[in-house]
């Protein structure tokens, strides 16, 4: 547990969820499948869950580090109100552990490490709106840890019709996962990869829990979700392994799940691995493919593999370049051409809000 150089006034710090009092004054959190046992004064391996005076509190409420507007093909979701802008937002911490983190500023960060700002949860759809946003990302660090925010911005959001995406490594307990994911739309998950020694090493996790998550998203809830893995040369790029990440996808979460395979470049703990070569990224996609998966796409490189193409009769449905939608031909869910319905959300349903009324 890491010890924390200061602390907050108790008044202003908003109390945790999912977690109970044990022998003297400890906190156990169950929100992650880490389970941290968080002694007075300290805070759970996410840096921002914090035991004072034997209760926990979550310092990431109300107070963002990171805000942005961004394309909602960068989080990435290529069949969620596909060419439309997302209000973007992280703060600091995180439950896993990733050497190779693009986000390692805020992510390995703890809360008085970053310049937040004090944003309540009733303001989030307010900012969304005046910036021209049809929903509302948790992203950039893991949105599960300050997931008491998350439920409230959730809630605040749907009573102007936004929408609200996870972007998460999916690394949460079920004592948790309705609690959140039943006031979600949409979720990228990231399968970092398929072995759990990658995920032992390199993550310092496990595999297994991510995996459950995934299930439980296909069959418990109706969220519309897709899958990312990013491929790091040497780690997690074996041919036998993607065939074996497909065919789990394929066999439990059946052909219509998107995935991205996307590039890796040299960051944080992971400098000593070269960019990932386009090559692997379309050996990848074509395993996909030829395991039964209908919509694999490649990610951080120029590829017509960012389009969208009918599993059916192939026609080209929605053209990309990099994040901008250039074109797209589905309509009311369907290919044009042959009639076949593409799984995704393409419209927003007509609920939305302006900013007055
Ligand atoms: S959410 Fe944070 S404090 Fe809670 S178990 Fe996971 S890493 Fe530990």
């Amino acid at each position: 547990m890491n010890d924390l150089k200061v602390l907050q006034k108790t008044e202003a710090l908003h109390e945790a969820r999912w977690w109970e009092p044990e022998g003297n004054g400890r906190a156990h959190c169950f929100l992650c499948p880490r389970h941290c046992h968080i002694h007075p004064g300290q805070s759970g391996f996410c840096f921002i869950r914090i035991n004072q005076g034997g209760k926990l509190y979550n310092l990431g409420y109300g107070a963002p580090a990171a805000l942005q507007i961004d394309p909602i093909e960068k989080k990435p979701l290529n069949h969620f109100l596909p060419g439309t802008r997302i209000f973007s937002m992280g703060t600091a911490g995180c439950n896993m552990g990733c050497f190779f983190c693009q986000n390692w500023d805020i992510s390995k960060s703890h809360q008085d490490q970053v310049h937040s700002k004090q944003v309540p949860p009733e303001k989030v759809p307010l900012l969304a709106l005046q910036y021209g946003c049809d929903s509302i990302a948790f992203t950039y660090n893991e949105p599960t840890i300050w997931g008491e925010y998350v439920i409230d911005i959730c809630r605040a959001a749907k009573d102007y019709g936004l929408k609200t995406v996870m972007v998460t490594n999916g690394y949460i307990t079920y004592e948790a996962f309705h609690d959140i994911y039943d006031h979600i739309d949409a979720a990228n998950v990231d399968l970092k990869a398929f072995t759990e020694g990658f995920y032992g090493k390199v993550t310092l996790t496990h595999l297994e829990p991510v995996l459950q998550t995934l299930e439980w998203l296909k069959n418990e809830t109706r969220v519309w979700f897709e899958i990312t893995n990013l491929m790091i040369p040497t780690l997690n790029d074996d041919p036998a392994e993607t065939q074996r990440l497909a065919e789990w996808i394929l066999q439990h979460l059946g052909p219509d799940v998107p995935v991205h395979f996307t590039a890796f470049h040299p960051d944080f703990k992971l400098r000593d691995k070269p960019p990932t070569p386009p090559e692997t990224l379309h050996c990848a996609r074509k395993i996909a493919l030829k395991a039964g998966l209908h919509y694999v796409y490649e990610g951080n490189i120029f590829s017509e593999a960012g389009n969208t193409y009918c599993p059916n009769c192939g026609t080209l449905l929605v053209r990309r370049s990099w994040h901008d939608v250039l074109d797209n031909r589905i309509k009311n869910g369907v290919c044009g051409k042959c009639g076949t319905a593409i799984p995704g959300v393409w419209e927003m349903d007509g609920k939305r809000k302006g900013l007055f009324g």
